[in-house]
């Protein structure tokens, strides 16, 4: 299932902003940096349609390493279900750890995990509690149904948002890795380059 595969590899960072003074400049970023996809429960923005549905994860709580606030490695995307199960929780690196080979959701819904991090990851944040079940459950019988009857609502569901954040125009005090720009998905849009669905 395309909508529910984890990535093969481990997720190298394409940028390296620094310097905001406040959590929310990273967001353009880290939008396109994890593919507008939460990175512990694969939800998307196209299927709640508001990336304000989404929240800024610190992987290491600010309340323990208030220095880490403003460490673009230390932030993710993530959607705002997971980010409140997180919470001050220390869990495995979903970046590590929710990788197609060790992370498999079936068809009825249910996630499970190959390897140790894996279960500890999907049990810490619960991501087999019946509510994620049943919303991999509806998502699957979404997609379905608009693959068979609606193509346009299909490549919707599947499709990069239409609005796709312009990292070209954003000036970020610092930004180690600025090669990062030109492989962003508005530049492939841009370039024609864009896959339909992903
Ligand atoms: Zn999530």
């Amino acid at each position: 299932m395309i909508e529910y595969s984890y990535p093969a590899t481990r997720h190298r960072r394409r940028h390296g902003p620094a310097g905001y003074h406040d959590v929310e400049s990273f967001r353009p970023w880290l939008r396109d940096e994890f593919s507008f996809r939460c990175v512990y429960c694969l939800e998307r923005e196209a299927w709640s349609n508001l990336m304000t549905a989404f929240a800024i994860d610190h992987f290491v709580p600010v309340s323990t390493h208030p220095a880490s606030s403003l460490d673009y490695e230390n932030l993710l995307y993530a959607c705002r279900a997971c980010n409140a199960v997180k919470g001050q929780l220390r869990v495995p690196d979903p970046l590590k750890v929710m990788l197609s080979e060790t992370v498999v959701v079936h068809g009825d819904g249910h996630i499970e995990g190959r390897s140790d991090e894996a279960r500890l990851l999907i049990d810490m944040m619960q991501l087999d509690r019946p509510a994620y079940v049943a919303r991999r459950q509806l998502v699957q019988y979404m997609l379905q149904l608009a693959e068979t009857h609606d193509p346009i609502f299909y490549r919707g569901l599947l499709g990069f948002p239409v609005e796709l954040p312009d990292l070209s125009r954003l000036r970020p005090p610092f930004n180690s890795k600025p090669n990062g720009i030109a492989k962003s998905f508005h530049a492939q849009r841009k370039g024609g380059n864009l896959p339909a669905t992903f």
